[in-house]
């Protein structure tokens, strides 16, 4: 399986590059230059099998000649050994033809965990192998860098700098990523939103002298290997519903595309998946799009679900790169047009993304409403992330194809806005009840891609 750029001009490479890479070096986004599908029989066949096994099954043929089966296999058990549900990713019921998937059992409470786990597994195995040592820079709004600190902490090969926009992210959020002690981690406290921590870590990417000096590497959402984990559970929860035999529609909290783009991946690997709804929170510039076919972000208004409080939304690169029938030249316009202010899509790639997409948004009072509602009519305590999903797909569902809303993140990750909707403060699982008291370590720093560079070199020169 070969992996080719979004943007046509980037070496074509193999599972394992396209993975330790993370950018291509063309600014684009590594996709497979084409999509394994699964038979009606071999989709059937999955019922009843252990989240592991159908993994297994989903991700080996995207993996090439990366790891044995053997190898792969053990990577995929001990991924997911430090969740704490043996469904991994369970299926509850709202509503008569609604459910949720909770995908927020993992080490740091929210869905970021399924790909995380993977890539921490499948980096130390890839790197132990040839020796190398790489450094790991991510943007996170929150849940990406707690959950990347989790599965790097320890790790020999690798140090681990994660930029978070100082203030703007929840205190269960900063605390996961401040109190492991382990050296190789280093939380960076950054002046300004999360759009200028992703624009900074593209910065380092286009860098090639330093890119190359550290030896970067990226596990931001448009690490390939990322959407690829986040595959498996639309697999998992469709067949546990009837797929095959029956259509199956989603709902997805977004922010960054990654998670919906999966949804996509899966839906042309031949799951029956009746429509993708794209759920946003105020930050709506995605259904604007979808909606009007026009692309101008405007500044980030911060709301109560900060994991999605984007403006650049950079896996949409890949949505566009097929709307477009893969034509990396007019995604490559595209993206210069964005840096100029923003971009219209074209008649032809809008309706094939309407094809597949629907959206919808909800304010920040819909948002507490929901969790209130929800509570009352169900007994499920939302965070504000799910509630904007379970909102938008209240709006859309239609009476004869089952809906399932995918949970992204634990209430108590975000108990004040749980709290003030409901007057219920979610509690901590007990496996993580001691996080208040654990002692904090960050670094704070300038929105300056020369003083972070500085840092990054000192540091692991240490
Ligand atoms: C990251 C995140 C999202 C958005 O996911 P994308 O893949 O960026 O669209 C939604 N909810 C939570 C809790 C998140 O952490």
């Amino acid at each position: 399986m070969k992996y080719i750029s979004t943007r046509g001009q980037a070496p074509v490479l193999s599972f394992e590059e396209a993975m330790l890479t993370g950018l291509a070096r063309d600014g684009g986004l590594y996709v497979p230059e084409t999509i394994p599908v699964l038979s009606h029989d071999e989709i059937a066949a999955l019922a009843g099998l252990s989240y592991e096994e159908v993994a297994f099954r989903i991700m080996r043929p995207f993996i090439g000649e990366t790891f044995t089966d053997d190898a792969f296999r053990e990577i995929i058990a001990k991924a997911y050994d430090g969740f704490g549900h043996a469904a991994r990713a369970p299926l509850v019921q709202l509503d008569s033809g609604h459910f949720l998937l909770e995908l927020f059992h993992g080490p740091t409470l929210a869905f970021k965990d399924f790909a995380m786990q993977l890539i921490g597994q499948l980096f130390q195995a890839a790197l132990k192998r040839s020796g190398e040592r790489v450094t790991i820079v991510g943007a996170t709004s929150g849940d990406t860098g707690s959950a990347a600190i989790e599965a790097f902490r320890g790790l020999d090969a690798v140090d681990v700098f994660i930029l978070y926009p100082h203030g703007r992210v929840s205190e269960v959020q900063r605390r996961q990523m401040t109190t492991p002690s382990e050296d190789n981690v280093h939380a960076l406290a950054m002046d300004g939103h999360f759009d200028d921590c992703q624009a900074r870590v593209k910065d380092m990417f286009n860098d090639f002298e330093f890119r190359d000096g550290v030896r970067l590497a990226g596990v931001n959402s448009i690490n390939w290997a990322r959407v690829l984990a986040q595959v498996v559970y639309y697999f998992t929860s469709a067949v546990s519903l009837g797929a095959p035999g029956r259509k199956v529609s989603f709902t997805v909290p977004t922010g960054n595309f990654g998670d919906i783009f999966a949804g996509y991946i899966a839906k042309q690997m031949g799951l029956p998946i009746d429509r993708l709804v794209v759920a946003t929170n105020q930050n709506d510039i995605l259904h604007r799009c979808l909606s009007t076919g026009e692309y101008r972000p405007d500044g980030v208004i911060p709301s109560i679900s900060p994991s999605m409080d984007i403006q650049v939304s950079s896996n949409f690169e890949r949505a566009l790169f097929y709307a477009y029938g893969q034509d990396g030249a007019a995604v490559s316009q595209l993206m210069d047009e964005l840096k100029a202010g923003g971009f219209t899509v074209s008649q032809g790639a809008l309706q094939a993304l309407q094809e597949l997409f629907d959206s919808g948004n909800c304010s920040e009072a819909e948002t507490s409403a929901t969790i209130a509602a929800t509570l009352k009519a169900s007994g499920e305590l939302l965070c504000p992330h799910s509630a904007v999903g379970v909102k938008v797909a209240n709006d859309q569902r239609q009476a004869d194809v089952p809906m399932i809303t995918l949970a992204t993140a634990h209430p108590a990750k975000f108990p004040d806005a749980v709290e003030a909707a409901t007057g219920e403060r979610p509690g901590l699982p007990a496996r993580m009840s001691d996080l208040y008291e654990r002692s904090e370590r960050v670094t704070r720093i300038e929105n300056d891609l020369g003083a972070i560079e500085s840092l990054i070199r000192e540091r692991i020169a240490n």
